[in-house]
């Protein structure tokens, strides 16, 4: 077969599939389990066994940084910590506890072009943070520093973002915010540590701001760890004249190292 005769096999294969209602996506990537591997009968999904082991974040948690109370205090309150050192965003929710299957998504989606990926995990974020949502005109990712952009080719927290405004009809704002110092990676750092590594780490763009100046901004970030990376972004959305903050991660570090975040 020569190479013209190659690409007509190929888009012939390709339209019967399609007729079929075999997607192109589905060609690209099998249906398998996207925790384990296993084959399942739709793209994106989980199996059964995954599935269970997904812990998704409900109420009990505090009102203000979403912190799950370790026990029952009831709804409605706020964490000492969070009235003693209020945080500059508004409220922070987050739909899944770090761990496990939850990882693995997080990991699929961060080193792999996987937007269909993006769609199943922003519609657990819609149902964990609809209060945030509601409470937001625009929505903002939390960016990638261009060199680890260029590696990645691929921000994995404006991909949430893009999939959740296509979800809940709110504008995305890509490109909004920059991060003009290249962070280390947070992993491994303390707290203390954390805070001065991202400080002065994000500028927003000018042609962008004024699509969000007065306007209440939903923050999105994939995995929230101590939250300094969030709030380094969230001063500097408020500085330069966002009315409020809410933040909305895919993820929650329930606890680092040993030391629990918020004790
Ligand atoms: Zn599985």
């Amino acid at each position: 077969m020569d190479r013209a005769d190659l690409v007509h096999f190929r888009r012939r294969t390709l339209a019967v599939l399609q007729s079929a209602g075999v997607s192109l996506a589905e060609l690209v990537y099998p249906p398998v389990c996207s925790g384990c591997g296993k084959m399942v009968g739709r793209r994106a999904a989980l199996c059964g066994g995954c599935w269970t082991h997904v812990r998704f974040i409900e109420r009990p948690y505090c009102e203000v940084t979403g912190v799950p109370f370790d026990h029952d205090r009831g709804d409605g309150l706020v964490s000492p910590q969070a009235i003693s050192a209020p945080p500059p965003y508004e409220r922070a929710r987050a739909a899944v506890f770090h761990d496990g299957v939850a990882r693995k998504l997080v990991h699929g989606l961060k080193y792999s072009d996987r937007a269909d990926l993006a769609a199943m995990m922003a519609s657990w974020m819609l149902r964990a943070g609809r209060d945030v949502v509601d409470d937001s005109d625009v929505i903002i990712a939390v960016p990638l520093h261009r060199a680890r952009l260029f590696a990645r080719r691929y921000n994995q927290s404006a991909e949430l973002a893009r999939a959740l405004a296509r979800l809940s009809g709110k504008q995305f704002l890509p490109g909004a915010l920059k991060r003009v110092r290249a962070t280390r990676q947070q992993v491994g750092l303390g707290l203390r540590a954390r805070q001065d590594n991202v400080r002065g780490a994000f500028l927003t763009t000018n042609q962008q701001a004024q699509h969000f100046i007065g306007m209440k901004v939903l923050l999105v970030d994939d995995v929230l760890t101590t939250g300094s990376t969030v709030e380094a972004a969230t001063r500097t959305l408020l500085k330069a004249g966002a009315a409020r903050v809410n933040v909305l991660t895919f993820a929650r570090v329930a606890s680092q190292g040993g030391e629990t975040l918020y004790a």
